[in-house]
């Protein structure tokens, strides 16, 4: 049985992110922060799919700039990915961010970690300390295995931002390899009261990293561990979003949108399933609304499934069953299949 580890929790523009809150889903745009237009347009397409806080990167002055006009026309909160300069992490809560990033390994003179702490607790805006484990930072200990190092630069951050009396703060430990990512979130848990961003970095092409970030993700979170996560895929950061509403669904700690259930088919399918359901799943991919949708090859299988979901399609030969709630609704022609269904999907969703 899943117990989750309670976390102490923070704000991130009104978004609660640990307690007993449910886990968060984040993505990144990918567009160039300093075309406010592309941005925006991005961030709300990612609003548009469940995405509840999306963070930009802010390269240079003319990012920074763009941040007030974003902040301004979007709806999801805002946060600033900061590396190097802690001028831009200075520029970026002046433009009314609601969170920033900063990686240990980035900016280490203490002063101007300072300044950014100090001005951070003045607004009230929380600090995530993300760690990767290509960027720590050169310490005495590169001797120590690579878990060591990445907890060892969190809880270095961590201590220096508690000292300066914040106590906003998230934490993120990401690496490419899963195991390696799982063991440091499992080493810094029980170090630490604050709320954990999970992902597992540079995770790939939205296939295989979809792949790595269940395996990796799933896995934390099966362990009670995570607030809030960000499924990093080289690809549109829409699919982030839909894969990490997928991991959560699978372990039923969010529910959004359609859960599929569809046969693999075999040699009794007498229907195209695999276009059926990839035309089910493409048509239903702005649906908000849980439902439960069985696209089911033939009737070995297929009545029983069908029954369970909200609403289902049992493919025969040239024809298809729809089931509503368990009950057949009626047969149709193959070729009207998917109008009849996805009608049929509109009034139970509204959508
Ligand atoms: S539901 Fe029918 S077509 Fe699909 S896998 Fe099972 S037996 Fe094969």
């Amino acid at each position: 049985m899943m117990q989750r580890r309670i976390s102490q929790q923070i704000s991130v523009g009104g978004v609660l992110i640990g307690g007993d809150s449910p886990v968060v889903v984040q993505s990144m745009a990918k567009t160039f922060t300093s075309d406010v237009k592309a941005t925006v347009a991005q961030i709300k397409e990612l609003e548009e799919c469940g995405c509840e806080i999306v963070r930009v990167a802010v390269p240079d002055a003319e990012a920074a700039g763009a941040l007030g006009a974003i902040k301004k026309n979007i709806s999801i909160p805002l946060i600033a990915d900061i590396h190097f300069d802690h001028r831009l992490a200075l520029a970026a809560l002046e433009a009314g961010v609601d969170g920033l990033r900063l990686n240990p390994g980035n900016i280490r003179d203490r002063e101007h970690i300072k300044r950014v702490v100090l001005s951070a607790r003045e607004r009230n805006v929380p600090i995530r300390v993300g760690v990767n484990s290509g960027s720590l930072p050169p310490a005495p200990d590169g001797g120590l295995p690579i878990v060591e190092r990445m907890v060892g630069a969190a809880m270095q951050e961590i201590r220096l931002l508690e000292a300066l009396d914040f106590s906003l703060v998230k934490v993120s430990l990401k690496a490419f390899d899963v195991p390696t990512t799982i063991e440091a979130y499992r080493a810094i848990a029980d170090k630490i009261p604050y709320p954990l961003h999970l992902g597992i970095t540079e995770a790939g092409t939205p296939q295989r990293g979809s792949i790595r970030s269940a395996v990796g993700v799933g896995t934390m979170l099966y362990m009670g561990l995570g607030d809030t996560i960000r499924i990093s895929l080289t690809g549109h950061p829409r699919e982030e979003v839909v894969v990490a509403y997928e991991i959560l669904k699978s372990l039923a700690l969010r529910d959004r949108g359609p859960t599929m259930v569809s046969c693999p088919t075999c040699g009794r399918c007498q229907v195209d399933l695999v276009e059926l359901a990839q035309e089910v799943e493409r048509r239903m991919a702005t649906v908000g609304r849980p439902i439960k949708v069985a696209v089911m090859g033939c009737g070995v299988n297929g009545p029983g499934e069908a029954k369970d979901a909200d609403i289902g399609i049992v493919g025969g030969k040239g024809k298809g069953a729809i089931f509503l709630k368990g009950k057949l609704l009626r047969t149709v022609p193959e070729e009207d299949l998917i109008e009849t269904f996805m009608s049929e999907v509109q009034k139970l969703t509204g959508q």
